[in-house]
C-alpha cells in the first residue's frame, strides 16, 4: 500500500466535488468483446471531419482506415474489427447531435475483440531507435488524437515546430473529474507502456525535460510511475510531481499553473510558452502506434456510477454503442435516471442510447436520482442571491454570472467581451452556485451560437 501524499502545488479557484472513485479503481482493465456493429463517428477530434473512405458492402480489416482528410489539423479513423460496412449514416454524436458515421457490421471469428499490448514494453524500452519523423508519421497514420479533453491531432501537437520551440513536456495524468478511474488504471496496469509513450512524444517534439503531474488521491499511481521512471534509469530528465487533489486540477492550463506557476495567455495554446501537454492514455496509445503499428481503435472506458449493475474500466472498441456497453456491463439498475458520457462535471447527458463511444470517451456514468440531487448534479434553480461563489471558483477568473445573463439575453456580443471564449466548461460555477443555476450550461449554449454564427460548427 501506498503511503498518503499531500502535495502543495495547485492554482486558484477550483472546487471539491465527491471523488466516488471508490466504485471503480480497484476495477482491472477487462476486454470488452466486440459488439455486432460499431459505428465510427466521422467527427471525433478537433480539425477537418473526415471523410468516408469506404463504401457501403466494402469488406473491411480491422485496423483499415475507413474515414481521412488532407487538413492539417485531422486525424484518420480506423475500423476495430474485420466486418462489411453497412451505410454511411446520420448518428447520435455527444456534441453535435447527429453527425455523419461509417456503420460496420462485424465479422463472427472478430467478436473476441482486440487485446492490448502492454507486455511488449519494460524497463529496458529505447525510444531512441524510432526517429522523429517515424513517430510523428506513427502518430498521424495511427489517427491519435489527446485522448483525456478536446482531441486535438496528437502529430500536430509533437511535430517540432521551429516557430514555436517547446522545452518542456507535461504529461497529464490528474484524472480530476469525479468518478473516472481509467488513466489512473493505465498509470497502475500499463505502467511501462505509458512511459515508452512518454519517451517517444518527448523524441518527437525534441524536449529533454519531462514533468508527469499526478493528483495526490492517486499515491499508488504517483508511486509506479515514480518506480518504473527509477528502473528505466530516466531519473532527472522525468519527474513525477504530485499535485493537489482540486476539480478541474486536469485542465491543461491548470495543470500548468499548478506546475510552473505560468499563464498561458487566453485564448492561447501551450506551446506559445514552450509546453507540450500530452495525457496519459494519448502516451499508451502514441507507444502501441509507434511499435506495434497499430491505430487507435479502442480505449479504456470507466463504466461507472450507482446505476450500473458491473461497473468497471474496460478496453472497449471505439464506435461500440452506449447500449453495448450497459448489455456488457450487465444492465442498468432499477434506479437508473441519467446516463452521462464522461464524468459528471464536463460530461454530456445523452438520451440516444445508440450513441458510439469516441477517442475521448473516458467514462460513461450511470447515476440514480437520489444520486443526482446528494451530489448536487441537479436541484431546483431560484433567483441569483449575488454571492458571488461563482467568481470565486472560477479557474480563469472570469465573471460566470455576467456571461450568463448576457447569453440568456441574446448579447452574444456582450458575452464576448466578458470573455465567453476563454471558458473551458469546467462547470465549477454551477456546481458550486447555491442558486443553481445552470452557468455553464448557458456559457455552452453561448458558445455553440457563436460558432454557429461564425459557420465554424454544422447547424
Ligand atoms: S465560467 Fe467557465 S471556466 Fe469559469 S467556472 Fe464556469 S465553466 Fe468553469
Ligand atoms: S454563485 Fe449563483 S447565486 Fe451566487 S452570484 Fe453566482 S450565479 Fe448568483
Amino acid at each position: 500500500m501506498a503511503t498518503e501524499i499531500k502535495a502543495k502545488l495547485t492554482f486558484p479557484g477550483g472546487v471539491h466535488p465527491p471523488e466516488y472513485k471508490e466504485i471503480t479503481e480497484d476495477c482491472a482493465i477487462e476486454v470488452m468483446p466486440a459488439p455486432r456493429q460499431l459505428a465510427v463517428l466521422l467527427g471525433q477530434h478537433i480539425g477537418a471531419i473526415c471523410k468516408p473512405m469506404v463504401a457501403r458492402r466494402d469488406k473491411v480489416r480491422a485496423g483499415q482506415v475507413v474515414g481521412d482528410s488532407d487538413a492539417f489539423v485531422s486525424a484518420p479513423l480506423h475500423s476495430p474489427v474485420s466486418g462489411t460496412v453497412k451505410e454511411i449514416a446520420l448518428q447520435s454524436h455527444p456534441v453535435l447531435g447527429r453527425a455523419p458515421a461509417v456503420l460496420i457490421e462485424t465479422d463472427i471469428q472478430a467478436e473476441a475483440g482486440k487485446q492490448p499490448c502492454p507486455d511488449r514494453f519494460n524497463k529496458d524500452f529505447d525510444e531512441r531507435q524510432y526517429s522523429c519523423e517515424k513517430i510523428c508519421e506513427s502518430a498521424r497514420r495511427g489517427g491519435l488524437a489527446g485522448m483525456g479533453g478536446a482531441g486535438f491531432p496528437t502529430r500536430v501537437k509533437i511535430e517540432p515546430n521551429p516557430r514555436l520551440p517547446k522545452h518542456l513536456l507535461i504529461i497529464n495524468g490528474c484524472e480530476c473529474e469525479p468518478f473516472i478511474t481509467c488513466d489512473y488504471r493505465l498509470m497502475l496496469e500499463w505502467t511501462w507502456q505509458v512511459l515508452a509513450g512518454i519517451r517517444l512524444a518527448a523524441r518527437a517534439a525534441q524536449i529533454e525535460q519531462i514533468k508527469i503531474g499526478i493528483e495526490d488521491n492517486k499515491p499508488r499511481a504517483i508511486h509506479a510511475m515514480q518506480q518504473a521512471v527509477d528502473q528505466s534509469g530516466q531519473r532527472g530528465r522525468i519527474e513525477v510531481v504530485p499535485v493537489r487533489t482540486k476539480y478541474p486540477q486536469g485542465g491543461e492550463r491548470q495543470l500548468i499553473r499548478s506546475l510552473l506557476g505560468k499563464n498561458v495567455p487566453s485564448g492561447g495554446i501551450p506551446p506559445m510558452i514552450g509546453l507540450c501537454v500530452l495525457n496519459v492514455a494519448t502516451c499508451a496509445a502514441l507507444a502501441e502506434a509507434v511499435v506495434c503499428d497499430a491505430p487507435l481503435t479502442h480505449r479504456v472506458v470507466t463504466v461507472t456510477g450507482n446505476a450500473i449493475v458491473r461497473p468497471g474500466n474496460y478496453y472497449v472498441p471505439i464506435g461500440a454503442a452506449v447500449a453495448d456497453l450497459i448489455d456488457f456491463c450487465g444492465g442498468l439498475t432499477e434506479r437508473a435516471a441519467k446516463v452521462v458520457l464522461g464524468g459528471p462535471m464536463m460530461g454530456f447527458a445523452i438520451a440516444d442510447l445508440s450513441t458510439p463511444i469516441t477517442k475521448t470517451s473516458g467514462a460513461l456514468t450511470f447515476l440514480s436520482q437520489e444520486m443526482i440531487t446528494r451530489a448536487k448534479y441537479d436541484r431546483r434553480v431560484t433567483p441569483c442571491i449575488r454571492c458571488g461563489r461563482c467568481l470565486t471558483v472560477c479557474p480563469e477568473n472570469l465573471n460566470p454570472t455576467k456571461i450568463a445573463h448576457a447569453v440568456k439575453k441574446n448579447r452574444l456580443d456582450l458575452a464576448d467581451q466578458y470573455y465567453m471564449s476563454a471558458c473551458i466548461e469546467c462547470g465549477c460555477c454551477s456546481y458550486i452556485c447555491p442558486a443553481n443555476i445552470e452557468l455553464t450550461g448557458y456559457i455552452k449554449t453561448g458558445k455553440i451560437l457563436q460558432a454557429r454564427t461564425k459557420k465554424k460548427m454544422p447547424e
